[in-house]
């Protein structure tokens, strides 16, 4: 998963950007579902939110290393959710 540090502006142009609709509004600054994130495995070449974000705020979770294939198990189990 990957992670908001406190450099976010609060801008929203992440949260629609995540094909996993991992991003939301948290009390003080965007957050992100370490259970949703996949880093955009299975969607994109490279993390949507990070191509977005405009402060560059957005880091690798150091709580949820993951691996590509333990990122992809995760897609497979939230495309089973849909
Ligand atoms: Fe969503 Fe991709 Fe960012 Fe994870 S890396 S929060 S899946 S846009
Ligand atoms: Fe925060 Fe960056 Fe998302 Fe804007 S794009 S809400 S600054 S994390």
């Amino acid at each position: 998963s990957l992670k908001i540090n406190e450099l976010c502006v609060n801008c929203d142009v992440c949260e629609p950007a995540c094909p996993n609709d991992a991003i939301s509004q948290g009390e003080v600054i965007y957050v992100i579902d370490p259970a949703r994130c996949t880093q955009c495995v299975g969607h994109f070449d490279e993390p949507q939110c990070v191509v977005v974000c405009p402060v560059e705020c957005i880091d690798p979770d150091p709580d949820f290393p993951e691996t590509h294939g333990q990122l992809l198990a995760k897609l497979a189990r939230l495309q089973k959710e849909q």
